[in-house]
């Protein structure tokens, strides 16, 4: 089986310091944790790092989480389906929230359940993903706050998800402004004014005043080491927690240009012809390995190979490489770094193992 390996210590250690990086600004954090699947024990490690706060997409992983005894104050950051809010209420001490159908059976269930349920009310601030519409929302507030067993413990917003918008200064002040005539109109206070996720850090780095926002929803800076707008690494931040290593099956040369008429690959998708130089329209040709990883288990556009090799596509259960000049064996593993789509699709494949570097 092809496997990945997540290196618990440098994972503490992106977790300590973007926890301590935030809270010198009074900031908190929510680690987020849907990329790694509802993993424990790398769940755990953060935890040991310090989290407090973990957020999920899924109410599964938040339940099997709890089901491991695993002390945490857990919020589904996805906002909740209304099949599952019996689930949501039972486990999720927080919910993310935009529609008020969903929060009056959140209340009526926590009623049932005899328990408060704290909301944080997502805004649309531009990315037009999810939340309520700025102009709105004062009409929102008034009616939740009249509901029982529901606490509107903050408010959040999310950016750079959908359209791209990025926070900005503008945007940031405006989310800014709107918390402070909210708390000024009702008269509350929010315990989570939460700015977005890691495409927020450039402006976390470059804004001195940072208004009522206090709170950031992170999970890819600390998996992956670094902010989402360029992709830069975080300087004192590990950009390597996972490797993923798959292992060569087959080794042969081949030639440069498929033989016969050719129409589309087996996902339908037209063919490029990867070499077009003279000397390969000549019947030059390549070492091709095949490995035992495929688009079941990866989104292959986010392989980073460590080794001088070269990928030339995959089909659902092979991809398939140029080794160039290295001298493989059949057997061998082939070492890829991954982006974020990459790391969520292998976490989720059942047809890779897990492995742990302490
Ligand atoms: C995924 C997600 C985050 C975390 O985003 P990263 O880019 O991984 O930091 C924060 N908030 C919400 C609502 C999300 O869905």
């Amino acid at each position: 089986m092809p496997e990945i390996t997540v290196d618990l210590s440098k994972l503490k250690h992106n977790t300590r310091y973007l926890k301590e990086l935030l809270s010198q600004q009074g900031f908190s954090m929510i680690g987020v944790t849907k990329v790694v699947s509802g993993n424990s024990l790398i769940v755990k490690a953060m935890l040991e790092a310090g989290i407090e706060y973990l957020g999920d997409s899924r109410i599964q992983n938040i339940l099997k989480f709890k089901q491991r005894k695993i002390d945490a104050k857990y919020i589904l950051i996805r906002i909740p389906s209304i099949s599952e809010i019996p689930l949501v209420v039972q486990n999720a001490d927080y919910s993310l929230n935009s529609e008020l159908k969903v929060i009056k059976l959140l209340s009526e269930e926590a009623l049932k359940q005899n328990k408060i349920h704290k909301i944080i009310l997502m805004v649309d601030m531009g990315d037009l993903r999810e939340g309520v519409n700025p102009l709105n929302i004062k009409s929102y507030i008034h009616d939740i706050l009249k509901l029982k067993g529901i606490k509107l413990s903050g408010i959040g917003t999310n950016l750079k998800c959908f359209s791209g918008i990025i926070p900005t200064n503008k945007n940031m002040k405006g989310f800014s402004k709107l918390t402070e005539e909210i708390e000024n109109v009702f008269g509350i206070k929010f315990k989570f004014v939460s700015g977005g996720n890691s495409a927020n850090f450039n402006w976390f780095f470059s804004t001195k005043d940072k208004g009522k926002i206090n709170n950031l929803r992170i999970g890819e800076a600390l998996f992956l080491g670094h902010e989402t707008i360029d992709f830069k690494p975080i300087p004192n931040l590990y950009t390597d927690v996972f490797r993923l290593t798959a292992e060569i099956i087959e080794l042969k040369t081949r030639s440069l240009i498929p033989h016969g008429i050719a129409v589309s690959n087996a996902f339908g998708e037209p063919i490029k012809i990867q070499s077009t130089s003279n000397k390969d329209q000549n019947g030059g040709s390549r070492k091709q390995a095949l490995l035992n990883i495929g688009r079941q288990d990866i989104a292959i556009k986010g392989l980073r190979p460590i080794e001088n090799i070269k990928i030339l596509g995959a089909s659902s259960d092979y991809l398939i490489i140029d080794i160039k000049d290295n001298e493989y064996e059949i057997g061998d593993k082939i070492n890829f770094n991954l982006n974020y789509e990459a790391l969520l699709k292998s976490m989720t494949s059942p047809y890779i193992t897990v492995k742990y570097k302490n």
